[in-house]
């Protein structure tokens, strides 16, 4: 089981999946922390995969919305490579067994979204895509006797030395375990169960950006927080999502006298996710309720369309076919994450990233909708092939030298970033928040904190506004922040030379 030369996954959503199988048939072990398909964004996926096979379409103009979307900073050549691959991702997965959703004579049908010029969202079971994708893929990694699954285990540290990475530690049922492997692929999702109101699943806690912080590896775009315009507001942490693609079939937004305030703007409802998530959060600041109105579009057909948001409304005693839909918008989508180069590979020897936690350059300053299950899928076979070409590290560890390992604890931590890191910002509330979190870790050690010192050091730095960020206090584009930014821990050292990191 413990083979060092045998890489190792951390992470069984789409992009963990799409590596362990496009690894076979070497072997591979793939570690998640609870029962595979029990956790992750991937499981809860609506809207579709983004894919320019339509009749009226191409990858380059697929391309030209992502770069449109991505606001100057989505790299030219990987929103080519990505795209170019999306008519491959979907054959790859249908072929897998992904029953996608087919007209009468099997041509796929497709949606549309808000950003994208045409018709290209391939889906399954209406709003059921993640989970009917994810359902495939995993009966697939059971069935295939090279992937090993280790369940019930949470990643904790990345264990490294100055040649690269020497394996995880994890905590299970039993306690504290090693796995070494000098080849390591984070695939732990995104980061949304750290704030006060997300779409994400909770255990989404932006744990693999930390284990690769503190491992060296250098953070990018960890500013750019895609906040989903039409969570439905039930008041909890986590809110149930009401897809883009219901406004894509005409749905539209509504304050509480009936006024729809989009109605002038460019694109309207299916303007770019964050103006619509703008325009929510302004009309709420201004006291007002906001409602997504379905009633006329899609309206009888709401429930064939879209049985799952269908359910989940009626659970709360709300039919889309009759009643106004109250929402907010919540932390959907981490655009940031940990940079990686076209192999998926990160700065440190041995460490690769893929799927929400890997910063590609793909999205820049904002992820077009369905655009990420495709640059999982792409982007997990790139990662096969790069663990597949490289070396066969055997590196040995001793238990002695393993770091403690760190609670990834967050109550204080999501409060402020709750306060700092919203839709808008400004800079007075984020240098204060940058304040506390330096506290927090100064104090408590809390590991959580100094990733959440990252994204408001991030958000401090950007004096601009530009996709999903937005400075009250400057809120045009700026073309000297035409760049992507990159943090890593000799940023906290060298504002924080005091430490607090034990
Ligand atoms: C409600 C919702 C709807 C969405 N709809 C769409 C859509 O229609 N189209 C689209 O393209 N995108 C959509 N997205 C985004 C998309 O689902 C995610 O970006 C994508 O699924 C991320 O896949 P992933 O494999 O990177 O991570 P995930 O699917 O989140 O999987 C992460 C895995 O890592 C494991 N893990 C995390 N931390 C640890 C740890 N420390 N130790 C061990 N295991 C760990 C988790 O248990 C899980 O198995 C949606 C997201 C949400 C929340």
């Amino acid at each position: 089981m413990n083979d060092s030369s045998q890489p190792l996954i951390v992470g069984g959503g789409i992009a963990g999946l799409v590596t362990a199988l496009s690894f076979a048939p070497k072997p591979i072990r793939l570690l998640v922390r609870g029962r595979l398909g029990n956790e992750g964004s991937s499981l809860w996926a609506q809207g579709g995969i983004a894919a320019a096979v339509g009749p009226d379409d191409d990858p380059r103009r697929h391309s030209d919305d992502t770069q449109r979307a991505g606001c100057g900073l989505a790299d030219l050549q990987v929103t080519e490579r990505i795209t170019q691959a999306g008519p491959w991702a979907i054959d790859y997965l249908a072929t897998l067994g992904v029953p996608f959703d087919r007209s009468a004579s099997g041509d796929l049908l497709l949606g549309l979204e808000g950003g994208h010029s045409r018709h290209r969202i391939v889906h399954a079971g209406g709003d059921a895509t993640g989970r009917i994708i994810m359902e495939t893929l995993i009966r697939r990694v059971r069935s295939t006797p090279s992937i090993e699954i280790i369940e019930g285990f949470e990643a904790r540290v990345l264990e490294h030395d100055e040649e690269g990475i020497l394996g995880v530690s994890a905590v299970g049922p039993g306690g504290a375990s090693f796995f070494p492997s000098g080849r390591v692929v984070l695939a732990t999702g995104g980061v949304g169960g750290l704030f006060p109101a997300t779409t994400n699943p909770r255990g989404s806690r932006g744990q693999g950006l930390l284990m690769a912080l503190l491992a060296g590896a250098p953070l990018i775009d960890m500013e750019f927080i895609q906040y989903h315009p039409t969570a439905l507001d039930t008041g909890t942490q986590t809110l149930p999502l009401i897809s883009e693609a219901v406004r894509g079939d005409g749905a539209i937004l509504v304050d509480e006298k009936g006024n729809r305030f989009l109605a002038k703007a460019p694109q309207a409802e299916l303007a770019p996710r964050d103006q619509v998530a703008r325009a929510v959060w302004f009309e709420r600041e201004e006291g007002h309720q906001v409602f997504l109105d379905a009633r006329k579009q899609p309206g009888a057909d709401f429930p064939v369309w879209f049985p799952s948001i269908y359910a989940v409304c009626l659970a709360r005693g709300l039919d889309p076919r009759k009643d106004l839909l109250p929402i907010c918008p919540a932390v959907h989508y981490h655009m940031g994450g940990i940079e990686v180069d076209e192999r998926g590979q990160a700065a440190i020897p041995g460490l690769w990233a893929v799927g929400e936690v890997a910063a590609t350059g793909f999205h820049g300053a904002n992820r077009l909708a369905s655009n990420s299950l495709l640059e999982a899928v792409v982007c997990g076979h790139a990662v096969a092939r790069s663990l597949a070409d490289a070396p066969i590290p055997h590196r040995t560890h001793k238990v002695s030298e393993r770091q403690p390992i760190p609670s990834f604890e967050s109550k204080a931590v999501s409060a402020i970033l709750g306060r700092s890191m919203g839709v808008v910002r400004e800079r007075m509330e984020l240098e204060a928040a940058l304040a506390q979190l330096a506290a927090e870790m100064k104090g408590g050690e809390q590991p959580m904190a100094l990733l959440g010192w990252v994204w408001v050091f991030a958000a401090l730095q950007r004096i601009e506004s530009r996709g999903a960020h937005f400075r009250q206090d400057h809120p045009d584009l700026d073309r000297h922040f035409e760049k992507r930014q990159r943090v890593s821990l000799e940023d906290w050292w060298a504002h924080n030379p005091d430490g607090g990191m034990g």
